[in-house]
């Protein structure tokens, strides 16, 4: 028993005291408690026995040194008394004095509730346990062991307060449809055993209903997504020479084409980033391949799309390049990475993609409420992502199309979004981590650099091949092993970061906070306003992360941007790369500084990094 004085007694308060029979009992067992009282002439002495469950009966005697003790009587104790705190008063004519203990009274563990679960934070399956001593708590998971990992793991929720009882949760944290099953939980003291089941149910199966796949044809070089770009220029080059004239008419009609006939549903577009009504929004920014015809230096071989609705193919001067068909049976879905506006992302094991990795570690897209419409698009999506090949373009593996959802399957980047990546890198880091891990180090010089300079080198590809990204920021790159970083989302916002969007007329969100005044005002998106938002980026990197003008609403940041204020000198930022920063920045777009420059002199600041002190402190 625990015995602790409330106030500490003062001269001439009753002197309270307790001893019990013994300090701990069995439930059912009885117990005495003696409280004895100094001080006299005591007036009044009493157990307080409002609360308890187990019977009693008290005796008042008067002890060897005529101290006056109250004696308690628990027969049959109950276990719903266990850590009860029991009190004896006094009072005498100086005033109250009293004196409390616990009680501790053992029993076996059983399981008061165990609920199925519910979505929260995370997945819970609420339950509460009692039981002295403590019990110790396992689960399983379809009759076999459930080890418990950062995903699926037991966490009290409260103390009940009074009694022992105690509440928790099995958290799942993203658990998807393969999570599905019988949750048994398992309590055990030395004086027993308890369980009960159950169930979890969190999705169904994002690919049932798959029925056959249609066969990619099983030519090497159709199949073959991995090819290196330049031997495929080299042999475009060989084999186009003069077709590439009729390529480029052919290019322009297609083109034609898809500005009258089609909106994109599905990742590389923006139809829920840029809602339907909004015209220009919604044209696809493959779109822009014709609005200045690539110059010998720059073209990187796209030369049209042709559309072949059963093999899903695209001519690339003159190459047929055929979508990967993925076989349902081939991906395995291990959990949930995150949601996007068109569905959710899940990481999936993934068999037979290269031919030296039997099983590869995939992030599946998956398009939710397809219809006839989506589903072309997302065909067309497909060879278009087929397309873009470049080290720092996240890579596209292919589709799984047969049944729902419509899935593409692109290369998994272990360490999630920029902009997740810098706040996890930052200053900040501790008071964003929910893993109560121990935060990691903050990015050196060298590291924002080279993350600046891999995005500088896609976007000097993608401006190769006049695609315009419209929606280039951290939170749409990507980051792998070894600070690869990658362009990885070709314009599809996040719930997540929703407030990076501005919601103008209806269902159109537009990117304010990164786009330059002529966007704004005009929605005109070209390679020039795709580098104003890599200056944003470069300030994103150097920030940490931060949201530009994240001390602004929305409507004041679009009034800053038009009338020509800049984002501010970030701390850590060397003049070198703030001069390049406001080098994207120029009102006039012909005068913002080009791609290819930027990453050149990103890339002259990596190998020579300037040395910078942070005077500001
Ligand atoms: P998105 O639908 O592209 O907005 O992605 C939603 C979430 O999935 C984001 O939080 C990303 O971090 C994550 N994600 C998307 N693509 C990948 C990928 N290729 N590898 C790892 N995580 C990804």
């Amino acid at each position: 028993m625990y015995s602790h004085a409330v106030c500490p007694a003062l001269s001439g308060l009753p002197e309270v005291k307790i001893t019990a029979s013994q300090d701990k009992i069995l439930e059912g067992g009885n117990l005495t408690f003696v409280c004895e009282v100094e001080g006299s002439p005591t007036l009044t002495v009493r157990w307080q026995t409002e609360a308890l469950h187990s019977h009693f009966f008290t005796k008042l005697q008067e002890s060897r040194d005529s101290a006056l003790e109250l004696v308690l009587y628990l027969t049959n104790v109950s276990s719903k008394d266990n850590l009860h705190n029991l009190t004896c008063e006094a009072e005498n004519q100086a005033g109250p004095g009293e004196r409390m203990v616990q009680l501790d009274i053992e029993f076996p563990v059983r399981i008061i509730f165990l609920n199925n679960a519910v979505p929260q934070h995370h997945w819970c399956f609420p339950f509460a346990v009692d039981g002295n001593p403590e019990p110790n708590i396992t689960w399983l998971y379809n009759g076999k062991k459930l080890n418990e990992t950062r995903y699926i793991y037991t966490q009290p929720i409260v103390d009940s307060g009074d009694g022992s009882e105690k509440h928790g949760c099995l958290f799942l944290d993203k658990p998807t449809h393969v999570n599905n099953g019988n949750y048994t939980l398992i309590v055990e003291n030395k004086l027993g055993r308890d369980e009960a089941t159950a169930l979890g149910f969190f999705m169904h199966n994002p690919f049932d209903n798959f029925e056959g796949v249609i066969p990619c044809p099983t030519n090497k070089s159709d199949m073959d997504v991995t090819e290196n770009p330049e031997s495929r220029m080299y042999l475009v080059y060989v084999a186009v020479g003069l077709g590439v004239f009729a390529c480029k008419l052919l290019l322009i009609m297609v083109l034609v084409v898809y500005k009258c006939g089609h909106h994109s549903k599905f990742g590389i577009h923006r139809s829920s980033v840029l809602g339907k009504e909004d015209d220009l929004a919604v044209s696809l920014r493959f779109m822009n391949f014709g609005t200045s015809p690539p110059s010998s230096d720059e073209d990187s071989g796209l030369s049209s799309f042709v559309e072949n609705p059963q093999y899903f193919c695209s001519i690339i001067k003159d190459k047929d390049m055929c979508v990967q068909h993925i076989k349902r049976q081939d991906i395995v879905l291990k959990w949930e990475l995150g949601e996007g506006a068109f569905g959710k992302v899940y990481l999936a094991e993934c068999a037979n993609l290269s031919p030296d990795n039997d099983k590869m570690l995939v992030a599946i897209k998956t398009l939710k409420d397809a219809n006839e419409s989506t589903r072309q698009d997302f065909q067309r999506e497909a060879e278009l992502l087929t397309v873009l090949q470049h080290q720092h373009i996240v890579r596209f593996y292919g589709v799984c199309t047969d049944g729902e959802p419509l899935a593409m399957v692109f290369e998994y980047m272990r360490h999630g979004d920029l902009n997740r990546f810098l706040r996890a890198h930052g200053p900040d880091a501790h008071i964003l981590d929910e893993s109560k891990m121990p935060p990691l180090g903050e990015l050196t010089l060298p590291q924002m650099l080279h993350i600046a300079a891999q995005i500088a080198s896609g976007m000097v590809y993608l401006a190769s091949l006049h695609f315009v990204h419209r929606d280039l920021a951290t939170r749409n790159c990507l980051v792998g092993e070894g600070l690869v970083v990658k362009i990885g989302d070709f314009g599809m916002s996040r719930d997540i970061y929703s407030t990076d969007y501005y919601r103008v007329g209806g269902r159109t969100m537009l990117p304010i906070r990164w786009m330059p005044p002529e966007s704004i005002m005009y929605r005109k998106f070209t390679t020039e306003s795709d580098i104003w938002s890599f200056g944003v980026v470069l300030w994103e990197i150097f920030t940490y992360g931060k949201q530009p003008w994240y001390q602004l609403s929305n409507s004041e940041a679009i009034e800053c941007i038009t009338q020509g204020r800049e984002l501010e000198r970030p701390r850590t930022c060397p003049k070198e790369v703030y001069l390049l920063m406001q080098g994207c920045w120029q009102r006039e777009p012909q005068q913002r500084m080009v791609m290819k420059d930027i990453h050149s002199r990103l890339l002259a600041l990596v190998k020579n990094p300037p040395v910078y002190l942070d005077i500001l402190g």
